[in-house]
């Protein structure tokens, strides 16, 4: 009866069983470069200078349409310099279609607003507008830092970054004492901290003289004096509050990584270690750091736009290949982390369907809301043919599924790649306190992230 268990049972095994000695010390390996990168890419402009800059030590060269594309040339486009495509050509023609992998660089923060500075009661403050899905709470009382850009009427553009330096100040959203919080207490977790609410505190000292505002005042000069900005530069800002965590590793063990921005920055740089690990592929492999996944997709830069369309039709027409051939050919891996089981939580999720912390990349099939909705549904087959190439690659994988039917919900860039006629599944990293100012992940399932994205640049 055991002989027939195992032939027939399915059951899923915790990769640390899974792994030699040899595979746990590239597990380590593999992550101390993961939070080097965490550490640094805190927003998307970031990101995508910083992958620039790695990928160019590794032989990249800026994309420029009309270029000669032979097997083996390793090229990256920026756009707007928030999304980053990149590509090796392989030895076949695009007309054989492109291995794909799609992650996303933004992650929920709390935006600056456009009219951000004021004073109250001799105190400086930014006001915000939060950016993705936060759960409000939980951005109050912890240290922040400023990170972003601001263009002048001149076209230059600053970069700012105020608080990842050790030595730096830092910035903070007050919450109420509780000695005087019985009122707050009663309201339920989405309304005890309003969005109105969430103002950043950013200084006390006045300036020295007479007058209204020498709290704003005397915070503006400083700012002048630093980038040589005035308050009405605001409103051609991109600013951001974003937690001052460093990345660290959680637990006695140290099994896991704890940091912001692990959705979706696990998977981006998952794929660019993949692309870097490979030398002349066989199909044309292709890297997508998409920006605005966390609001829709939308904008310039965001997986809806015909950027991508666009660098694509380019490397096709070096080829003479029409888009629509190499499309209709293509595979794509949606890189986006899952929710990860948690065992403080497991009312929400249906055990058997969801990702576990260890057991490996987390392959969802579907995501969507009330009945699959807004989901692009992967197909049988695609899901047989990521079986066949982890199993060959030693993929360590789990099926994975965003908890309990009708609980909640949510989507990916998937809808918008398989939308272009492109084969796409979601394939992605188990997280803790996915959302939160400090994820969690695993590292074992981190390097398997790698490994499958690995594992579908270098099929044949
Ligand atoms: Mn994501
Ligand atoms: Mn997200």
């Amino acid at each position: 009866m055991d002989e027939l268990r195992q032939k027939l049972f399915y059951e899923q095994k915790n990769g640390y069983d899974l792994i030699d000695t040899a595979e746990r010390l590239a597990v380590e390996d593999y992550c101390r470069g993961y939070m080097a990168f965490l550490n640094e890419a805190r927003m998307e402009r970031e990101a995508v200078a910083k992958a620039a800059a790695l990928a160019e030590e590794r032989g990249f060269v800026p994309f420029e349409a009309g270029m000669e594309l032979k097997p083996g040339m390793k090229v990256y486009q920026s756009n707007r310099g928030k999304s980053l495509h990149l590509a090796v050509i392989g030895e076949k023609p695009l007309s054989e279609g492109a291995v794909i992998a799609g992650a996303h660089i933004d992650s929920p923060r709390v935006d600056l607003k456009q009219v951000a500075l004021y004073e109250q009661d001799e105190m400086a403050y930014f006001k915000t507008h939060y950016y993705g899905g936060i759960k409000k709470y939980q951005w109050v009382a912890i240290p922040l830092e400023l990170h972003g850009a601001v263009a002048l009427k001149s076209g230059e553009v600053i970069d700012v970054v105020i608080g990842r330096e050790k030595d730096e100040p830092r910035f903070v959203i007050t919450d109420l004492l509780p000695h005087l919080s019985q009122d707050q207490m009663k309201k339920t977790m989405a309304e005890g901290i309003t969005g109105e609410g969430l103002n950043i505190l950013i200084g006390s000292a006045p300036y020295a003289d007479e007058g209204k505002d020498r709290v704003k005042l005397a915070v503006l000069s400083i700012l002048n004096d630093m980038y040589g900005i005035t308050e009405e530069d605001f409103l051609s800002a991109e600013l951001a509050a974003v937690p001052a965590f460093d990345v660290t590793e959680i637990g006695l063990d140290r099994s896991f990584i704890g940091g912001y921005g692990q959705d979706d920055r696990v998977c981006a740089y998952a794929e660019l270690k993949a692309l870097f690990d490979i030398e002349t592929p066989s199909r044309t492999c292709v890297c997508i750091l998409a920006d605005k996944e966390e609001i829709g997709s939308e904008g310039v830069t965001g997986m809806q736009s015909k950027a991508f369309d666009c660098f694509m039709e380019d490397l096709c027409e070096s080829q003479g290949v029409a888009l629509r051939r190499c499309y209709e050919k293509s595979f794509c891996l949606s890189a986006d982390v899952c929710n990860a089981f948690d065992p403080l939580y497991p009312e929400v999720s249906e055990k058997r369907s969801d990702a576990k912390i260890n057991y490996g990349v987390g392959i969802c099939k579907f995501t969507g809301v009330r009945g699959k909705a807004g989901s692009s549904d992967a197909s049988a087959e695609l899901v047989a043919y990521l079986r066949r190439i982890f199993e060959r690659e030693g993929v360590v994988w789990q099926m994975a599924e965003l908890g309990k039917v009708d609980q909640g919900g949510g989507g990916t860039i998937a809808r918008f790649m398989s939308k272009r006629n492109i084969d796409t599944i979601d394939a992605g990293t188990p997280v803790l306190s996915m959302h939160a100012p400090f994820e969690v992940t695993s590292k074992l399932d981190c390097y398997m992230t790698y490994k499958a994205v690995l594992a579908a640049y270098k099929d044949r």
